[in-house]
């Protein structure tokens, strides 16, 4: 068995592992973490919840931390703000021991959150942490240092991408010294993402980890569903669920609103998460969830890649994501690091073929549920068909659930 101490790690990065609970490097850790201490680029692509984070950190920590000279060492580039923030946290922890510092840079905020980016980006840390947009508009001004730089991190590489990130990344990367080691983390690996690395890596070293497939703890279900059914189905879940943290996904802001609204009128403490809010907003509703005041979060895609929730027992897709991928990353917000978690996918009626896709690249069969008793009948499940509009076929889009109306006696009466 590999330990972090095999890896040859700085003294003072083994007591930050330790005081976390780290015991052993996970299998993407144990992979990339020699080669990125031996100086190579490296792509690494592992689904989420794999330890990605500090597959790059404790490396990049380990070169500052025998490095004489204070600067620069490492820009990490994230897609979104709250992965920045959640990267700072890792960071915090990883070098609690050691004397690297960092500064997140990430927006939003007012004009005050700015100037304290700049003076912090002026005065330099070992490592920054960045979306692009907002370090962009940094570097523009001319007082980032990144001369010296040693390391540029990119995190859910794939996601960056999706989020149209790509000039801006080339942008950025022109502020840097040609020099440099580059790291590329990814959930999945689209062509996109070669196309990149060929662009900016030399000679990247490649790790890949079984990709795309929920991780093992993971118990998946899914209901076959009329739209009109999936409000009270879910209030029929969540009702019964025990769990102190439960995360219901869904495609649309509107969706997600309504949602919120419509489970705290039933009397499920729910908050919801989406673009519409600002970032203070946002992080109290996060930190409100992490800390266990809100039981249930409904949430857009925003939080389905990256973003590290301990111990949610509950994933609950009310729709079906319309990238095969966002499943296995909505998917992979429960049972991190070896926990076990539940997964159920709500797959209403135009939603069947991309389901079939969905099993197709996870391989493997996702057991339907009957509908709880009293909730009328599923369609029949066909994702082979045109527009998976179940027994009708397609075009019917008036039809009705047969026998939908409200339980007023319990389930079987
Ligand atoms: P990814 O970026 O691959 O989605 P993270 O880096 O966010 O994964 O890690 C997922 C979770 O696993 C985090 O809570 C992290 O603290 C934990 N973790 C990572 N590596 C280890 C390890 N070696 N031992 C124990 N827990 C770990
Ligand atoms: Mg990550």
């Amino acid at each position: 068995m590999t330990t972090f101490a095999d890896l040859g790690l700085y003294d003072s990065l083994l007591d930050g592992l330790d005081s976390m609970g780290f015991e052993k490097p996970t299998p993407i850790q144990e992979q990339v973490m020699p080669h990125i201490l031996a100086g190579k680029d490296i792509i690494a692509c592992a689904q989420t919840g794999t330890g990605k984070t500090a597959a790059y950190l404790l490396p990049v920590l380990d070169k500052i931390s025998r490095q004489e000279k204070e600067h620069t060492a490492a820009l990490i580039i994230s897609p979104t703000r709250e992965l920045a923030l959640q990267i700072d946290h890792a960071f915090q922890g990883f070098s609690y021991f050691t004397s690297a510092s960092s500064i997140a840079v990430y927006g939003g905020g007012d004009g005050h959150t700015f100037d304290r980016e700049k003076k912090a980006l002026t005065e330099g840390a070992s490592v920054v942490i960045a979306t692009p947009g907002r370090l962009i508009s940094h570097l523009n001004l001319g007082y980032v240092k990144f001369d010296q730089l040693d390391f540029l991190v990119l995190d859910e590489a794939d996601k960056m991408l999706d989020m149209g990130f790509y000039d801006d990344i080339l942008k950025i990367i022109r502020f840097l010294p040609s020099k440099r080691q580059n790291l590329l983390f990814s959930a999945t690996m689209p062509p996109k993402i070669r196309d990149l690395a060929r662009k900016i890596m030399h000679d990247p070293f490649e790790v890949n980890i079984a990709i795309s497939k929920p991780a093992a703890g993971v118990t998946q279900t899914a209901y076959v569903v009329y739209d009109a059914q999936k409000p009270e189905l879910l209030k029929h879940i969540l009702m019964k669920r025990t769990d102190p943290s439960m995360l219901v996904f869904a495609s649309t802001k509107q969706t997600v609103k309504d949602l919120e609204k419509e489970l705290r009128r039933k009397g499920l403490p729910a908050r919801a998460i989406h673009s519409d809010l600002t970032q203070e907003e946002r992080e109290s509703v996060l930190l409100s969830f992490r800390t266990r005041q809100t039981r249930i979060l409904v949430a857009t895609d925003i939080l389905s890649r990256g973003i590290d929730i301990d111990n949610i027992g509950l994933v609950l897709n009310y729709d079906v994501p319309g990238d095969a991928e966002d499943y296995v990353h909505r998917v992979g917000r429960t049972a991190r690091a070896e926990s076990t978690g539940e997964a159920i996918t709500f797959i209403g009626q135009k939603d069947q073929r991309r389901f079939g896709v969905i099993e197709e690249l996870i391989e493997r069969v996702i057991p339907k549920e009957p509908l709880p008793e009293g909730m009328g009948q599923s369609p029949m499940y066909n994702p082979a068909a045109r527009s998976g509009g179940g027994n009708g076929g397609g075009g019917n889009k008036k039809r009705r659930p047969p026998f939908r109306k409200k339980r007023k006696s319990p389930a079987n009466g």
